[in-house]
């Protein structure tokens, strides 16, 4: 895959698994390859850095770079996906509409209901697949927020023809690409204004971290941002973004192989006699799976399916795993799994429930982990 310069980056980007492994670095010699961390908050007068809040450090700026490449766009790094997101939202006059997929991430919803309940904006929540309700709601929204493919029923929203549709004058048009990464799907390209990482997810990829890079090509946009994360202070850590980008330089094969699993997994369980349904965005048999096949590089590494029986029943398999841990998030190298009906927010969702992260293990070992797992449900 071959990153489009989009003029937001002055380089010439060439592949993305060259860009991963070569961006972000400082080329003076002398300078070591890797930005170390840079435990500053203050730095002597007379430079361009006064205080970190206001101007950040090397390590941050070295992350904006690489996912800025990625995203085709400039990126701004948060101290979480949330912080982040809720910079983004934070742009938004009292009074505006907000548009929110009907399944998303569950951070997102919450932060959308209190600003509702607070007088800030008005929801409006569409579903991930009502197209022609996307379309409208580009002509009556200031925020339409989309989450492609979604957290966790992972459907595919029509994202190249929304993104296109005309907008309201001044609207801003997100998609959290945190699952996708943008390895496999780039919403600025198609279209968007902004485009979200959870940093804490794939990016980082080893559990070590929380951080967010929220990345836009419009400089007002880019510019109320920054004032955001200024302000409000959701700076990232020095250390999480140095992780950031030690974990970014893997990321390529990290995801080759832990789709490779995914998709593995995903066919053997949807044969499981113990399991009724399995959504993935690469089985024919998913929804979704054309628009997965139009817009989406690869098909990624979340499954979630439902274990025959109840919510003990799939609360059991998640005590059975051995290898796979039993753990919230994604995008790491070690697989995990989760009731989802069991979090707060998601209680509406199938109570049998698990989404799967599939890691960088050898697939025929985290194969017989959930076959041993499941079978035992079979059992009790
Ligand atoms: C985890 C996640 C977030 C929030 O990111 P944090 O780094 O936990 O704040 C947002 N969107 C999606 C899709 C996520 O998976």
């Amino acid at each position: 895959m071959t990153i489009r310069d989009t003029g937001h980056n002055s380089r010439v980007l060439g592949s993305v698994e060259s860009w991963l492994v070569s961006a972000g670095r400082d080329r003076r010699p002398g300078s070591p390859l890797n930005v170390p961390p840079c435990p500053a908050s203050n730095f002597v007068l007379g430079e361009r850095r006064a205080y970190s809040r206001d101007d950040a450090t090397p390590g941050w700026e070295a992350l904006e770079e690489i996912v800025g490449g990625l995203e085709g766009g400039s990126s701004v790094a948060f101290a979480s996906g949330m912080a982040g997101i809720a910079a983004i939202f934070d742009q938004l006059p009292t009074g505006s509409v907000v548009a929110l997929p009907d399944d998303c991430y569950q951070g997102v919803a919450g932060l959308a209901k209190v600003g509702q309940s607070r007088g800030r904006w008005t929801l409006h929540r569409v579903a991930v697949t009502d197209t022609a309700r996307w379309i409208e709601m580009c002509s009556l929204a200031d925020l339409i927020w989309l989450e492609s493919p979604s957290n966790p029923l992972l459907t595919v929203a029509d994202l190249d023809t929304i993104c296109t549709a005309p907008r309201k004058r001044g609207a801003i048009l997100g998609v959290d690409n945190t699952f996708a990464t943008p390895l496999n799907q780039r919403p600025l390209a198609l279209g968007a204004d902004v485009a979200v990482q959870s940093i804490t997810k794939f990016i980082g990829g080893h559990s070590d971290l929380l951080g967010g890079v929220v990345t836009v090509t419009d400089a007002n946009l880019l510019a109320g941002l920054r004032q955001a994360r200024e302000l409000a202070g959701a700076t990232p850590g020095t250390l999480e973004t140095f992780l950031a980008v030690r974990g970014a330089r893997t990321l390529a094969l990290r995801l080759e192989r832990a789709q490779q699993n995914a998709m593995t997994l995903a066919e053997r369980l949807s044969r499981h006699p113990n399991v009724t349904l399995t959504r993935y965005p690469g089985l024919a048999s998913h929804p979704t799976h054309e628009a997965a096949r139009r817009q989406l590089k690869g098909f990624g590494t979340i499954i979630s399916f439902d274990v025959r029986g109840d919510a003990l029943a799939a609360d059991a398999v998640c005590a059975g795993v051995k290898l796979i841990q039993h753990a919230t998030s994604l995008g790491a190298v070690e697989s995990t799994i989760e009731r989802r009906a069991s979090i707060t927010g998601q209680e509406h969702l199938p109570p049998a429930l698990l989404r799967l992260s599939v890691g960088i293990e050898a697939v025929e070992d985290l194969w017989s982990d959930l076959d041993r797992a499941l079978r035992k449900v079979a059992e009790v």
